[in-house]
């Protein structure tokens, strides 16, 4: 009997579905189908083997009975193959569509087995060679060249949207198969496709399948690939699920392991899945809200005990299965929430609402744009005219970044500036505002019409660099501009490092010739001893200042001492956000010496405001 390589295949098989069974999982819809390959592959070896030896033994058995396993055997050859489709269209379709998709097929299936039942079949064998004839196998093979063609079309039509390596898997078993196919017909004596099949599961098996690909190895927990494999399928079929994520920053790796074993062992383990990120995150997730529930409730209860494993983690729980966007998106929701309320997260953890989750969206989007804006130079840069009261002329200007979006329109910096801080874009922004402003001193025409210098604004993360002077030196120096067309722009922070670097900063810069400026001066908390500390040659009072002193009494008080102070320091005061020619009279009356401010002018691009310059200074 010929069934030597059926017997290998089944062994195979069998082998494949106890590793595969044993295997924790995550339960995707890509495993699942995965499975019942497996499952109809080996019911179909069995069938293949048994249909031989009935027929060899055909004399002793009845006719029924061999003719029965010969029609089931082929019966499953059609539901393999169509199992084939489906596994491959599952990268293609989301789950709701492959369901209807696969109730048509399966309604196909059925009809065809139906089929291949009440048609004739008819049984050849000389001994050596065995195989089935008649309408049933025509039925029977006639269904698997269509599934093959299918398979081909769809493997062609959506090579893009099918995963690589899937895509390579199952063009390498389809192979398999129409050699095994073409040598059996050859040679009939060799019946080998029972056997290509197991194998291209064994393919399937290592090069997709292999549950192992998903753990980690140390904690036995899923890893981050099978988090993004799970939540592409979340994202696809919009089903809702609770996350929470933990972070264990400050813990050595062996209480981080310690923690996990003991959340593992714990009764809040079922219908909770575990993933290990890289570095110190872990994220659980579970479909079940009570879960979730009892998860947190469990972690505040351990919290509660003062456990000492448990007093440093800060726990972010995501209700609602709220959909991020994209499984690249979901890490970095939660980074994003321990980054904003850093030190304010209560240990008992803290829930992320769908609002929040819209800010969250929001601030990607934005950093998106910034992003592209910098990479397609969308970035621009306004100036606004400054009027010197002492020369009754526009001395000098600042520069306000704006970034145009892809569709013409403007976005403002307090839109953007917030994001590009917290995302540290700024860095690349900021020195973005400081070309194109070297770029435009460099033109001359500003000096021609009267302009000074431009006030350029630093956010504290650029005069935290160390090499911040020599950056803007080497700008400066690459478009030959003259430091004292500069002066920088600093506003208050409270962090001593920044304070360290900006004054080593200020120093070199001024050694070369730039000037400084306070910028925002009275704006929220503001500490007098920063004007002391910091070596600026002017003081912008803050637009909420300038409209105090419009509006209360007591705020009068504060400008003319300011005014006053500033003076008997050696500073100059630059007034912000002037609207009105009343205001405009009563701050020159008090005694300062700038004013900006939409009375003159709003921000607007290089030649609006040289023709402005030049029109006023005549
Ligand atoms: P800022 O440095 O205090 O700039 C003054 C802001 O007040 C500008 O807003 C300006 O357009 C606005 N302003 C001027 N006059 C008036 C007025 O009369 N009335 C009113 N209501 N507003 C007036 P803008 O351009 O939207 O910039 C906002 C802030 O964004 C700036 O405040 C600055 O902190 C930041 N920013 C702008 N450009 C840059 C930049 O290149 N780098 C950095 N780091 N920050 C920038
Ligand atoms: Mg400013
Ligand atoms: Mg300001």
């Amino acid at each position: 009997m010929n069934i030597e390589c059926q017997c290998c295949g089944l062994v195979l098989s069998i082998l494949l579905l106890v590793l595969y069974s044993g295997r924790k999982q995550l339960g995707l819809y890509g495993e699942k189908i995965f499975k019942k390959m497996l499952v109809v592959t080996i019911i179909l070896l069995v069938l293949d083997i048994a249909s031989i030896v009935a027929i060899t033994h055909q004399a002793t058995l009845p006719h029924l009975l061999v003719l029965g396993i010969c029609k089931s055997y082929i019966a499953f050859l059609v539901v393999e193959c169509i199992l084939a489709v489906l596994y491959l269209l599952h990268d293609v379709t989301d789950e709701k569509k492959h369901w209807k998709i696969t109730k048509v097929l399966l309604s196909v299936v059925a009809v065809e087995c139906l089929a291949i039942l009440i048609a004739p079949l008819h049984i050849f064998s000389d001994g050596r060679i065995v195989y089935t004839y008649g309408p049933g196998a025509i039925v029977a093979y006639t269904s698997c060249g269509i599934d093959f063609i299918a398979i081909l079309i769809i493997a062609i039509s959506e090579r893009k949207r099918i995963p690589k390596l899937r895509w390579s898997a199952f063009m390498i078993w389809l192979f398999l198969w129409v050699v095994a196919a073409v040598w059996q017909f050859i040679d009939a004596e060799k019946l080998l496709v029972g056997f290509a099949t197991s194998l291209g599961m064994m393919i399937l098996y290592a090069a997709l399948e292999n549950p192992e690909v998903n753990l980690n190895r140390e904690l036995g927990c899923f890893n981050g690939y099978a988090l993004e494999a799970y939540l592409k399928q979340q994202f696809g079929i919009k089903r809702k699920f609770f996350a929470i994520h933990f972070s264990l920053d400050e813990i050595p790796p062996e209480t981080s392991e310690y923690i996990f074993r003991l959340m593992h062992r714990s009764n809040v383990r079922d219908g909770v899945w575990f993933f290990k990120l890289l570095g110190p995150d872990f994220i659980m997730i579970s479909e079940d809200r009570r879960r979730y529930n009892r998860l947190m409730r469990w972690i505040k209860n351990e919290q509660k005990r003062e456990s000492v494993y448990f007093k440093n983690i800060q726990g972010i729980g995501l209700e609602n299965g709220l959909d991020v966007g994209s499984p690249a998106k979901f890490t970095k929701v939660f980074k994003y929430f321990f980054n904003k309320y850093n030190g304010q997260i209560p240990d008992s953890g803290m829930e992320i609402s769908k609002e929040m989750v819209e800010d969250f969206l929001l601030h990607e989007n934005m950093q998106e744009e910034i992003a592209l804006a910098l990479a397609e130079d969308r970035v621009e840069v306004y100036f606004q005219p400054i009027y010197s009261v002492l020369s009754n002329k526009f001395e000098s200007a600042e520069a306000l970044v704006r970034i145009r979006k892809a569709d013409g329109s403007l976005i403002y910096p307090s839109e953007f500036i917030p994001v590009a801080e917290e995302s540290g874009s700024i860095l690349a922004l900021g020195e973005q505002v400081f070309i194109k402003t070297c770029q435009f001193i460099a033109s001359g025409k500003m000096q021609k019409a009267g302009v000074k210098y431009v006030e350029v604004n630093l956010s504290v993360l650029q005069c935290e660099q160390v090499d911040l002077a020599n950056r803007l030196c080497a700008i400066m120096c690459e478009y030959k501009v003259p430091t004292s067309a500069i002066n920088l722009e600093i506003t208050e922070t409270a962090t001593l490092s920044v304070k360290k670097n900006l004054l080593s900063n200020m120093g070199s810069l001024m050694e070369m010739g730039c000037t400084f400026s306070l910028d925002d001066f009275g704006k929220g908390e503001s500490n007098l001893m920063y004007i002391v500390e910091m070596p600026v040659s002017i003081v912008k009072m803050d637009l909420d200042l300038t409209k105090a002193f419009f509006n209360m009494d007591r705020a009068k008080h504060v400008v003319r001492t300011v005014v006053r102070m500033a003076h008997e320091m050696g500073l100059h005061v630059v007034s912000e956000g002037v609207e009105t020619a009343e205001e405009f009279a009563a701050l020159r009356e008090i005694g300062v010496d700038y004013i900006q401010g939409y009375l003159f002018s709003k921000a607007v691009p290089a030649d609006e405001f040289l023709k402005f310059i030049e029109e006023k200074n005549g």
